[in-house]
């Protein structure tokens, strides 16, 4: 068949640049004839002052913006919702090019400015006390649309020439959609682009074990979260069935093998779920486990959700877990929970209205993927 892209220069079929690391993009300049060293200027544009109309592109030439807007196109998320909190959170629901929605969050002053970005739409994780767990999975997000969002949440913030924050922390798992996750981590920081070191990017998972072996060999490392909320096998996979493949045991042996830089340490993220994991003898249980590794704990007391039938615990309960730890010499914080009037808070990110689709739906598009 022949190729209509020429003919028809507002078609789908043109190139979308955002979904272009900076070697690619070289190498689609290249095969129009034209000079590599445009996809650094194109990189400033989209990444650095939130431009992706390539008519406005304005130190390329008239005939290459031209010639580039038959070729290519540049696809930025739309701001479908933008709703604030009364503690300055921002939750914006993203429709994506195929009209499928995602959130993003920006968390102010933690003390840093922070983004909360998907890596998915849905996750196929159903951790028990998760609302986008329930949604299932729908699809994993194009590296282009996970760095899309960092793009529109600094653009909206005002904070595209300021530091802020990543943490791959909204809907989905990062490591189980890897190449993505990563190539937007490499486009993120591209130094012609937004120039965000690793730093400053923090990836939590549920703990898939290959995921993290082959972390462990990436030239640009995150700061590692593992959302461990259990202290027995029993209890972690009844609420994180992952558990079942990668088990505790195996997931904190990779974690004593991840390498670690000088001073950086491993999160462990866990929810305090009422009676259910928050004990002081959970509490002695996960200073055990994690005794003798470089490691900090972040507890999350339940950000309660319709449809989750779990409790937040008592302020009281949360502070004796965390003095059981301290007093185990752990470095301890409770994480506060932010926006949650607006329903941005941990495991509170689901689509609603719009394109949400029924159980069955979601399950049908999990099958054909
Ligand atoms: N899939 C990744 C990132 C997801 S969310 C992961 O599991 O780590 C980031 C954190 O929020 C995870 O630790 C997750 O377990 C936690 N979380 C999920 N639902 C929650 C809820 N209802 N209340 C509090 N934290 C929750």
């Amino acid at each position: 068949m022949i190729s209509r892209a020429s003919e028809a220069p507002q078609s789908p079929s043109r190139i979308d640049l955002a979904e272009l690391d900076l070697p690619e993009m070289e190498a689609a300049l290249a095969s129009l004839g034209e000079q590599a060293f445009h996809a650094r200027q194109i990189y400033r544009w989209v990444y650095r002052r939130g431009v992706d109309d390539i008519a406005q592109m304005t130190d390329l030439s008239r005939p290459l913006r031209a010639r580039l807007q038959e070729e290519f196109a540049v696809f930025t998320p739309r701001i479908r919702s933008d709703q604030r909190s009364t503690d300055g959170t921002r939750k914006l629901v993203l429709e994506l090019a195929d009209g499928r929605q995602i959130e993003s969050v920006f968390i102010p002053d933690t003390p840093a400015m922070t983004f909360c970005v998907s890596t998915q739409v849905g996750c196929a994780m159903s951790c028990g006390f998760c609302l986008t767990g329930k949604m299932g999975l729908v699809r994993n997000l194009t590296a282009g649309e996970i760095a899309g969002q960092v793009r529109v949440l600094a653009r909206a913030t005002e904070l595209l020439d300021k530091p802020f924050n990543i943490v791959l922390m909204g809907m989905g798992e990062p490591l189980h959609n890897y190449e993505n996750t990563m190539k937007a981590l490499r486009m993120l920081h591209q130094e012609h682009g937004l120039a965000v070191s690793p730093r400053r990017v923090t990836l939590s998972t549920v703990g898939i074990v290959p995921g993290l072996e082959r972390l462990a060999e990436e030239p640009l490392m995150p700061n590692l979260a593992i959302s461990l909320h259990a202290t027995t096998e029993e209890q972690r996979t009844s609420l994180v069935p992952p558990n079942r493949k990668y088990s505790l045991e195996s997931l904190l042996e990779a974690c004593r093998r991840f390498p670690l830089k000088k001073r950086s340490r491993i999160t462990f993220e866990y929810v305090l779920l009422d009676g259910v994991n928050d004990s002081p003898d959970d509490a002695r249980r996960l200073a055990k486990l994690l005794a003798g590794m470089k490691a900090k704990v972040n507890l999350i007391p339940l950000n309660p959700a319709p449809g989750i039938e779990f409790e937040r615990p008592s302020d009281e309960r949360v502070e004796r877990f965390a003095q059981i730890l301290a007093d185990r010499h752990m470095t301890v914080s409770v994480r506060k929970s932010r926006g949650r009037d607006i329903r941005a808070a941990c495991g509170q990110l689901i689509v609603e209205g719009g394109t949400k689709k029924s159980a069955g739906q979601q399950m049908a598009l999990l099958l054909r993927s």
